[in-house]
């Protein structure tokens, strides 16, 4: 196991698997043109394969594919079933919208998907077109049935919560997680790249969520566990279970152990960092695997990234990118570097 600068474990991989999405959330894909990563550099399955094999020689045992939407990417049960067969993984994950999971899921569970993270902000129809600018809700909740089918009590649903927009549905959102099976973790607006309408005052912070939801269901009860997992969760009395990520108001850096990989093969470890290394200019130019794991090594020795802690830290804070400097370099955005 290596450690970082600051001790962390390089343990947890996030594979984005393309930068396409077939939503455009107004908190991670609000343009109306994107600049999308040129098709002949996204990895060969292969080349994904590989550079996974070298990552779990290093000590990551923990891989989640995203994107962009991870459904979009063609043959994706292939790629399950080529990472779900290596020695060393010890959690094979996917992060998706659930439009077209229906569809998919049985054929990704087949080849080895062992949990699923859907994510749903919004019940309501006439928000969900508002803030994805899609009309699909109804193929989501097809998608969450499925969901329950095959991973009966073992599915997460994400959330991001915005002042304004969806902070009057936390507890229909709880208690649709009850109906469906799955646990709801509610994440605070970030300003990650590609976020370009965040503004702080947008920002629920993890403190009044809890506020308004022991409105509704009283006393709510931390549970004290040991994880580097983001959420910090609660009980409620009736037994139900619920996380809050608060990367923005209380950041986890001081436990990260993710790093990304784009479908284009650039590693960034940390989502705000700017400057990634280029692991498929290495593994197209023919250095060796040995020699990849070595560079793997040094980032990941180097790293003294706390990118949100240092966000917290800024007296003023706006949008991280702005949109031009978005337009000139797509790996800024969060759609590209897997959310
Ligand atoms: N398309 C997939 C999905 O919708 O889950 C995977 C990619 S998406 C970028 C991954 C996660 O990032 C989603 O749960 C999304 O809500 C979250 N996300 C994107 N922008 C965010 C922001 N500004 N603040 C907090 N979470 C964000």
């Amino acid at each position: 196991m290596i450690a970082d600068a600051l001790g962390r474990s390089l343990r947890n991989l996030r594979l984005s698997v393309t930068d396409r999405c077939n939503l455009r959330c107004e908190y991670c894909m609000p343009e109306d043109e994107y600049q999308w990563l040129p098709r002949e550099d996204l990895l060969h399955f292969e080349e994904i394969s590989s550079l996974v094999d070298i990552f779990v020689s290093q000590g990551v045992d923990r891989v989640r594919l995203t994107g962009g939407e991870p459904l979009l990417r063609r043959d994706l049960p292939k790629l399950m079933a080529m990472l779900s067969a290596k020695h060393g993984l010890n959690d094979l994950a996917l992060t998706t919208n659930g439009i077209l999971l229906a569809d998919q899921i049985d054929a990704l569970a087949s080849a080895g998907l062992r949990r699923i993270t859907i994510s749903l902000d919004t019940l309501r129809a006439d928000r969900f077109k508002a803030l994805t600018r899609s009309d699909e809700l109804a193929r989501v909740h097809e998608g969450m049935q499925a969901a329950t089918r095959v991973f009966p009590s073992r599915f997460k649903i994400d959330t991001v919560v915005i002042k304004g927009v969806n902070d009057d549905e936390l507890s229909d959102l709880i208690e649709y997680g009850k109906a469906v099976g799955a646990e709801v973790r509610f994440i605070e607006y970030m300003d990650v790249g590609g976020a370009t309408r965040w503004s702080p005052e947008r920002v629920l912070s993890r403190n009044d969520m809890l506020a308004l939801l022991s409105e509704r269901y009283g006393t709510i009860a931390p549970i004290v566990e040991d994880s580097s997992a983001p959420a910090d969760r609660y009980q409620l009395g009736d037994g139900t279970t619920f996380g809050i990520i608060s990367s923005t108001t209380q950041p986890f850096c001081s436990s990260c152990d993710r790093s990304r990989l784009t479908a284009d093969g650039m590693w960034y470890l940390c989502l705000y960092a700017t400057q990634g290394v280029d692991l498929r200019a290495a593994l197209r130019g023919g250095v060796s695997a040995d020699q990849i794991a070595s560079m793997i090594r040094g980032g990941w020795t180097a790293r003294d990234d706390r990118g949100a802690e240092q966000r917290l830290a800024l007296g003023d804070r706006r949008a991280f990118v702005p949109v031009k400097a978005l337009k000139k370099d797509p790996h800024l955005e969060m759609h590209t570097r897997g959310g």
